[in-house]
């Protein structure tokens, strides 16, 4: 007799659709955070960029080498940048 086995507990049954619907009722909250923990853990890296990237900004912002214009350019890009962040850190 085969055997159908829950991924998330063990639990054992022997039709795949008495599974399914112990799955349905016992796990469906588990789904759903692990999915909410991956999608944290990107968010994490994501912010962890854009904290570099205006860094990079600031960065080439104080080059000697560039003119009034390209480091205001600079200076708005990273402000753009930095508000989306913060909007970013306000609404998680
Ligand atoms: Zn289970």
């Amino acid at each position: 007799m085969k055997e159908y086995k829950c991924k998330y507990c063990g639990e054992v049954f022997d039709k795949p659709l008495r599974l399914a619907q112990h799955a349905r009722s016992r796990h469906k909250r588990a789904k759903t955070r692990e999915k909410k923990s991956v999608e944290k853990e990107k968010q994490g890296e994501q912010i962890n960029r854009t904290i570099e990237a205006i860094g990079i900004l600031k960065g080439l912002q104080a080059s000697p080498n560039l003119n009034e214009a390209e480091k205001k350019l600079l200076g708005d890009v990273s402000k753009i940048i930095e508000e989306l962040l913060a909007y970013t850190l306000k609404s998680k």
